[in-house]
Parts: C-alpha cells; structure tokens; sequence
C-alpha cells in the first residue's frame, strides 16, 4: 500500500534520507527506530507529503505521490497522522477537533460528522470529553483525541510520529492500548517509537534507521535477537 523507490532528500546542503526503499503492505504495522537525527520523522513526513523529496518515487495507495498535483489532496485524505505534540486546536472542543476535517475536507454534514466522531471517541474511551477543550485533559487523553481525530476521516494508513515520548509514564499505556486495538482491527500502521515492548508484541516489522538510511529491517523476533548490524546493537544497547 506504500512504495518508496530510491527516495533521497536534501535539507540544503545535507542529505536526510539516502537510498529509501520500503514496501509496506495492506493491513502491516511497522515500527520505526534509530537514533535522533536519522531521518526518522522526515520518511514517514514524506509519506503524507509534509516533506517533498527531491529524488525518488513514492506511490500511496496506487496514488503517485511524487507527481504532485491533486494527489497530495488524495493521499492526505487516505492517511492520517499523530505527532508526539498531540497538534489539538486549543479554541475548539474535543467534538470540534474531530469534525472539523470531515465536514470541510469530506464534505460531510454537522450531525454525520458528530456521529462519527462520538463513534471514535467512544473508540479511545474519552466520549464523555466530547464537550471540554483540550487544556481541560490529560496528555494521555489528549493524544486518544488526536488518534480519534484521525480515525474520523477513514484513513486506510495510519503514522505515528514517538505519540508516547511526550506523555508522563502513566499515560503511556492508555495510548499504546489504543494503537494496539486499532492493529489488532487490521489497521496499516507506520510507528516512530522507541517503545520496543510495543514493537515486540504488535510490529511485523521493525525499520533501524541511521544517518538517513534504512540500515536494517527484519521480524521483531530476529531483529531483538540477533541485530546484523553494529549501530543496530549500539542503539539497541543504549535503550534496552
Ligand atoms: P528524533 O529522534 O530526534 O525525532 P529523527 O530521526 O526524527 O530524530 P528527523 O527529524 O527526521 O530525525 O531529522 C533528520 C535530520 O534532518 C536532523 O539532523 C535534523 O536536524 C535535520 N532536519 C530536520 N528538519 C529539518 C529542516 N526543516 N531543515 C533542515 N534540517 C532539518
Ligand atoms: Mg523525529
């Protein structure tokens, strides 16, 4: 459902990603890891084209991303995002936050919109926030709504961006179980994360980034237990 092809970019002079090439299959949870600076919040930024790159393909859902044009809008459309700051309009409730896109990007009535969105909340535990503002939760609750927000306009991929490394400790979980119940519905999902319980128990993949490149990949299982290379056990070293 996701093709990167020889996918490299530049920030000016310095060069981010080098050689991507990544294949992700329908209904696959991949996690994403690797030291800070590696590039990793840039690849899966260039996957809903918050980033451009400057060389390489990139096709989402049979949607040439890398031909610009009218199919950025479609592919934003089909994949949603959660980022470590929960990125929560401060001025409008919790049920605003969620309808907000649909109704103006999906076309879609107030009351549809309120509907679906009560459905995602009720989702992520939190439907009786539905009326506060976003400085009146919790982190951990804020980024439920994010995800909520998120689910409400349908997407087919989901990509986090580290959603836990911001949260106190005893919110971390409420979220995890969160991601956990949407892979377990057969949600494709892209992880940054270095909550490598997380990786064990739900990735089918584990992504090691460094310097801008795919270093290594493999099974959770193969990947915790016999890392090929050696930036791979450094990292593994330093957070295990
Ligand atoms: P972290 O774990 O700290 O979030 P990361 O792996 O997500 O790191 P990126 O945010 O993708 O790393 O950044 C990769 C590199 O690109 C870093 O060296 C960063 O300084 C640089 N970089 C990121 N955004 C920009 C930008 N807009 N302009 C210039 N350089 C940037
Ligand atoms: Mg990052």
């Amino acid at each position: 459902i996701i093709r990167m092809e020889g996918v490299n970019k530049w920030y000016g002079q310095f060069q981010v990603l080098t050689g991507i090439d990544l294949a992700v299959r329908a209904g696959e949870r991949i996690v994403v890891c690797g030291p800070s600076g590696s590039g990793k919040s840039t690849l899966i930024r260039c996957i809903n084209r918050l980033e451009t790159v400057q060389q390489g393909r990139i096709v989402v859902d049979g949607i040439e991303l890398t031909a610009g044009g009218r199919n950025v809008d479609r592919v934003r459309a089909e994949v949603g995002m959660v980022f470590q700051q929960f990125n929560l309009f401060p001025h409008l409730t919790i049920l605003e936050n969620c309808t907000l896109a649909p109704m103006r990007s999906r076309g879609m009535g107030k009351a549809e919109a309120e509907e679906v969105a009560m459905k995602y909340l009720t989702r992520v535990r939190i439907p009786e926030q539905a009326k506060k503002y976003p400085s009146q939760l919790s982190g951990g609750q804020q980024q439920r709504v994010a995800i909520a927000r998120a689910l409400c306009m349908s997407p087919k991929i989901m990509l986090f961006d580290e959603p836990t490394s911001a949260l106190d400790p005893e919110m971390v979980k409420e979220v995890l179980d969160t991601m956990i119940s949407l892979a377990d519905d057969g949600m494709t999902m892209l992880c940054v994360t270095h909550e490598m319980g997380f990786a064990r128990s739900v990735a089918d993949r584990v992504i090691f980034m460094a310097e801008g490149r795919i270093v290594e990949q493999a099974a959770p299982r193969e990947f915790f237990s016999n890392p090929q290379d050696e930036r791979t056990r450094t990292f593994l070293g330093q957070i295990l």
